[in-house]
């Protein structure tokens, strides 16, 4: 009994010298702790994770106590965001002021990375020793963070990291049996993966006509690996299917699809996603210093001026994202096309389309407007390639139907390799599978 004693003053002379705030975050980490032990667990509570570390800074001057070998004087807060938080309520669950929040959604507006923010995704806050936030860091999955530091202003500047990690090729095969997403995933191709091949497809392929049990199909994945994990982002690098009733063969290149022949399986987007040419109110430059405190605010987007409630069209054929009323970008939409490219719109009076909805090039989506922090009626416009913005205007987007000349002995090497590797490890595996 002496010992728990001991331990427990121990405990109260921590506690008698930490902050407000640290206070507070054991309470609630003890409060969650309790009910996560008390209540039946339906669904996942908030996670909690108090750094013992950060304590340390309050126990300085304490010459009775263990010194500290971390002089950290900020303390530190980890976040697991749980199924039905939104950040308003996890801000207020931390007992962080809206303003903060506001501050910095107004930094995000560059990169509206808060927006996507999902069960599992990792939160982590720093405060100073007046208890202000001075650093917050969203982070999903292994391959994206975005840290939001304050400046010497006061207000948040945001920096996106983005994980490359290393790609490895890798190769699939195996053959039909019930549908083709099942096949896939029994030859240790996720689902995810075998949606995206069927995505790539459908324009050429019927999957309940042309599919017959023992047809064959190889694959070719450049999978991501950070720190020997897989992330789940993988790109198809060739793909075949030999049926009994259909062959095709699917081939990547220059980040566009297409079959062996070298005619393209996707369709084109159009460069601008209104019915009409409209004036350049603001072009796309992400070097752009804001107009008042003079910090750099890119522009990641072409800005049109059109009237209010001029129709906006999708510029290609995808799936609708998102569908979103922010603070300073006003409602917006954003269209996922493959999983390379995605655009945005932003500034919107009316979406006619909902989160989920497939929209095709050309398909009204959408009335221009004034929303969000916006000096005037105006569409801004974004387009992303590989999640990263560049000027809708002047990128590289598929609007070529075949390969150039110039290209095409290249392509040619590249679909020889690819089939000869995928072959040779068809015929292991059927060598394999007689064997044994
Ligand atoms: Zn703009």
């Amino acid at each position: 009994m002496n010992f728990l004693n001991s331990i427990f003053t121990v405990f109260k002379n921590i506690y008698d010298h930490l902050s407000r705030l640290q206070r507070a975050v054991i309470v609630v980490a003890l409060a969650v702790m309790l009910m996560a032990l008390v209540m039946p667990r339906t669904d996942p509570k908030p996670e909690i994770v108090m750094l013992p570390l950060d304590l340390e800074a309050a126990t300085q001057q304490d010459d009775d106590l263990t010194p500290a070998d971390n002089d950290e004087p900020e303390s530190h807060l980890h976040y697991v965001v749980a199924k039905g938080d939104t950040l308003g309520k996890i801000f207020e669950f931390l007992r962080v002021p809206q303003s903060t929040l506001y501050e910095l959604l107004e930094a995000d507006v560059n990169v509206l990375a808060l927006d996507t923010i999902r069960p599992g995704h990792q939160l982590e806050f720093r405060f100073d020793d007046q208890e202000r936030l001075t650093r917050f860091t969203f982070k999903s999955g292994l391959t994206y963070r975005v840290d939001f530091n304050r400046t010497e202003k006061g207000d948040f500047e945001f920096k996106e990291h983005i994980i490359e990690g290393e790609h490895r090729s890798e190769v699939f095969v195996g053959s039909v049996e019930g549908n083709l997403h099942e096949s896939m995933q029994r030859a240790g191709i996720s689902l995810a993966e075998a949606s995206s091949v069927s995505g790539v497809l459908k324009t050429r392929m019927n999957f309940r006509r042309d599919l017959r049990p023992g047809d064959q199909f190889q694959l070719i994945l450049s999978r991501q690996y950070v720190e020997g994990q897989y992330t789940g982002n993988s790109k198809i690098e060739g793909f075949r299917y030999l049926g009994k009733r259909r062959e095709l063969s699917v081939f990547s290149f220059d980040g566009n699809f297409f079959d062996e022949k070298g005619r393209s399986l996707e369709k084109a987007f159009q460069r601008i996603p209104l019915l009409k040419r409209y004036r350049i109110s603001s072009s796309f430059n992400p070097r752009r210093l804001h107009p008042v405190t003079r910090a750099i605010r890119p522009h990641n987007g072409t800005d049109f001026a059109t009237p209010m409630r001029t129709p906006v069209v999708a510029a290609g054929d995808g799936v609708v994202n998102r569908v979103v009323r922010h603070r300073y970008a006003g409602l917006y939409i954003e269209i996922q096309h493959g999983s390379k490219y995605r655009t945005r719109y932003l500034h919107l009076n009316k979406a006619y389309v909902r989160k989920g909805q497939k929209v095709s090039r050309g398909q009204k989506i959408a009335l221009t407007g004034n929303s969000g922090r916006s000096t005037g009626p105006h569409l801004h416009y974004e387009f992303h390639i590989n999640k990263r913005p560049v000027n809708p205007m002047k990128a590289k987007i598929p609007e070529v139907k075949t390969i150039a000349r110039k290209h095409r002995d290249k392509f040619k090497q590249m679909v020889k390799t690819l089939t000869a590797r995928m072959s040779q490890y068809a015929s292991k595996q059927q060598q394999n599978a007689k064997n044994g």
